[in-house]
């Protein structure tokens, strides 16, 4: 058995996914590549080589991966997956656009969000928004995976011995009409996926202006990602990358503060694998404080400023 990862770089850097990956892809197996396409990753690959169990590290590069496409390079991942049995890529937006493709390409299953490993075969996820755990056993040849992994170990020991760099040549685009035009980020703040804390806020904040004010506010004190609700995200308060939940992102970190969130099923869905869930919220027989360890009760205009002061 042998497994590959793909991933892509972090600002130049490895993509902080890659750590978790490796953790999914050893307890799959002992033998383990990674991949990472993009442009200039000199520094990511020798990063990359530096954690332990990683045997190579295969790198595709080339100026017109900059910004890279899951159309314009899919066929060539999806030839170079028939050497492994298992493939994996984070469950974030680059996976979600590559992985069905490999999968189309190759005729073959794919099983998405995995949150653990049983066996080589079988691997634990949710559905029904989050509300039924089910295994899933796959008999294909090469499993093709996208894995959740805020619940994978992100700590690694470094390698005795670096794994070996192997550059491999970019193939011309199979979609060259497919280009990347431009980037809009909306919302700079820390990386909502990856973050150890997060802030959420409803639509309770009553606008932009008070969402800004009360939830960033707070989320700048305490470095922390900026969350919201559907409500929140519909009514304008916060950009569409912000929600969490069924239709947004899925977070798991070391602590995240619900402001003024009812904890609707959907919205529950995102966060529940969080560590810490603190909640402010005016009713107390709100389902929010159902997933909170601690809850207060008050008015979220009240409380907020307060803490935020004295943080
Ligand atoms: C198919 C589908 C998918 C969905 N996907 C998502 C999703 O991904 N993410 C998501 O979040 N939702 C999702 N929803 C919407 C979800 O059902 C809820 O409508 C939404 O989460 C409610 O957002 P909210 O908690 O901000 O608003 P509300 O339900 O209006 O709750 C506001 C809360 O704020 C409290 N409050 C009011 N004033 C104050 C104050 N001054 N101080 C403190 N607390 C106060 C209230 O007591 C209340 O509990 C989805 C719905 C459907 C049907």
């Amino acid at each position: 058995m042998k497994s590959l990862i793909i991933t892509t770089t972090h600002s130049g850097k490895i993509n902080p996914n890659l750590l978790p990956l490796v953790d999914a892809a050893t307890k799959i197996s002992d033998y383990c590549d990674v991949l990472i396409f993009g442009s200039d990753l000199a520094t990511a690959s020798i990063e990359a080589a530096t954690i332990s169990k990683i045997n190579t590290v295969f790198t595709i590069e080339a100026a017109e991966l900059k910004n890279p496409l899951a159309e314009n390079i899919a066929t060539q991942l999806a030839e170079i997956a028939k050497g492994y049995s298992h493939v994996l890529c984070a469950a974030d937006s680059t996976g979600k656009n590559l992985m069905p493709r490999i999968a189309g390409i190759l005729e073959i299953g794919q099983i998405s969000e995995i949150v653990k490993v049983v066996s080589p075969n079988i691997f634990k996820k949710f559905i029904y928004a989050g509300n039924v755990l089910v295994e899933v056993e796959s008999l294909e040849d090469i499993k093709l995976l996208t894995v959740r992994t805020s619940n994978f170990n992100s700590k690694h020991e470094p390698a005795n011995q670096n794994a070996k760099i192997v550059p491999i040549a970019y193939k011309n685009p199979i979609h060259p009409h497919i280009k990347w035009q431009s980037e809009n980020i909306v919302d700079k703040s820390v990386d909502l996926s990856s973050a150890k804390i997060v802030v959420s806020g409803g639509r309770s904040l009553g606008s932009k202006e008070e969402f800004d004010k009360h939830v960033r506010g707070l989320a700048l004190k305490l470095n922390a990602a900026v969350g919201a609700t559907r409500a929140a995200v519909e009514a304008g308060y916060a950009p569409n990358d912000c929600q969490v939940g069924q239709t947004g992102k899925v977070v798991a970190p070391q602590v995240y503060l619900a402001i003024g969130v009812s904890g609707a099923v959907q919205h529950i869905a995102g966060m529940k694998d969080s560590k810490i869930v603190i909640a402010i919220n005016t009713d107390q027989t709100a389902p929010i404080f159902e997933h909170a360890d601690y809850g207060i009760v008050a008015d979220l205009f009240d409380i907020v400023p307060e803490l935020t002061e004295k943080l």
